[in-house]
């Protein structure tokens, strides 16, 4: 595999990133921000001038940006990918976006000659530290044959589930159960603690049992800390409820708990807190209870 271009360099490209140098391959690396452009330089990569030249550098080029609206712009936009994109190169995106605008991206990409994979992931930021995500792909099975090498280097976990666009529909799916297992969890520890429990014990002793999960096992000991730094930020899920509604509705299917925890979503970005880890959603419910979920004193 010849030179990698990576776009997009936050709290999960980073060490995605850094997890393609240390397995030994050349990377061509380019963020609006030049921060973590100069990090990676630091350790190996070599910094392109624009998303053209990083694209025009390498023969795979992975994004990993906000939203749709940010990948139409790196990959389509003036200077964009595919301004620079070799034929035959291959485009993964990583970002977590509708799937519509996976299948336009997939389709310009296509009228050039170049490949594309939608390829978002779960797992957060201490998963892309270890290179254990879990990895959706939609696409040719040819084409995720190829890149299977390139991503196994960034998940344990890496499935094809369908053709382009496919990748994104899962990932709306799993961010349906996260957001939802959390807002639930929030009720539950706020029902706890206004009880008069420790919501830690309370954690302790349903872990194990059917209400046990890997959300409950990573967020609850935050929020008893009251450790909101992200981690996911209450804005980036805001837009994944947002685009599976958007498809729901596209597809005439009702998604009732999914609208709810959306909303309380907004609200909290309306009270400042859009940066926040999502497991903030619990101050929502904290605060029609008038209680706080923490270790009793
Ligand atoms: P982030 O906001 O930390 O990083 C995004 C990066 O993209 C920033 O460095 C920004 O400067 C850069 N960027 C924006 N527009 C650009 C452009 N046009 N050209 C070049 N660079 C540009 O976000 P993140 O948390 O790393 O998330 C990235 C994607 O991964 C999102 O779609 C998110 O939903 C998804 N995701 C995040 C997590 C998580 O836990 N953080 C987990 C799973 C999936």
């Amino acid at each position: 595999m010849g030179p990698i271009g990576f776009i997009g360099l936050g709290i999960m490209g980073k060490p995605m990133a850094r997890n393609l140098l240390k397995a030994g391959y050349r990377l061509v690396v380019y963020d609006v921000a030049p921060g973590p452009v100069e990090e990676l330089t630091g350790a190996g990569a070599e910094a392109g001038q624009s998303s053209s030249d990083t694209a025009s550098r390498a023969e795979m080029v992975v994004t990993m940006l906000p939203d749709g609206p940010d990948v139409e712009k790196a990959v389509l936009g003036p200077g964009g990918v595919l301004e620079g994109a070799r034929p035959g190169a291959v485009v993964v995106d990583m970002s977590s976006i509708s799937p519509t605008v996976s299948q336009k991206v997939a389709a310009a990409c296509a009228e050039k000659g170049i490949e594309f994979l939608d390829a978002p992931v779960s797992g957060g930021e201490p998963k892309a530290v270890d290179g254990t995500l879990a990895i959706m792909v939609g696409g040719k099975p040819e084409v995720f044959e190829k890149a299977l090498p390139v991503l196994q280097k960034m998940g344990s976990s890496v499935t094809l589930t369908g053709p382009a666009g496919a990748g994104n529909v899962t990932k709306l799916a799993n961010q349906i159960m996260v957001a939802c297992n959390i807002a639930a969890m929030g009720e539950a520890l706020v029902l706890a603690t206004r009880a008069g429990l420790d919501p830690e014990v309370v954690f302790n002793a349903v872990k194990g049992g059917l209400a046990g999960s890997t959300v409950l096992n990573a967020k609850a000991p935050l929020v008893i800390a009251r450790n909101f730094k992200p981690g996911f930020r209450i804005r980036l899920h805001q837009k994944d409820l947002r685009n599976a509604l958007l498809a729901a509705e596209s597809m005439k299917v009702s998604l009732p708990v999914t609208s709810l925890v959306q909303q309380m979503l907004m609200a909290l970005m309306n009270e400042g807190k859009g940066d926040l880890d999502h497991s903030a959603i619990v101050t929502f419910i904290e605060q029609m209870a008038g209680v706080e979920i923490k270790k009793r004193e």
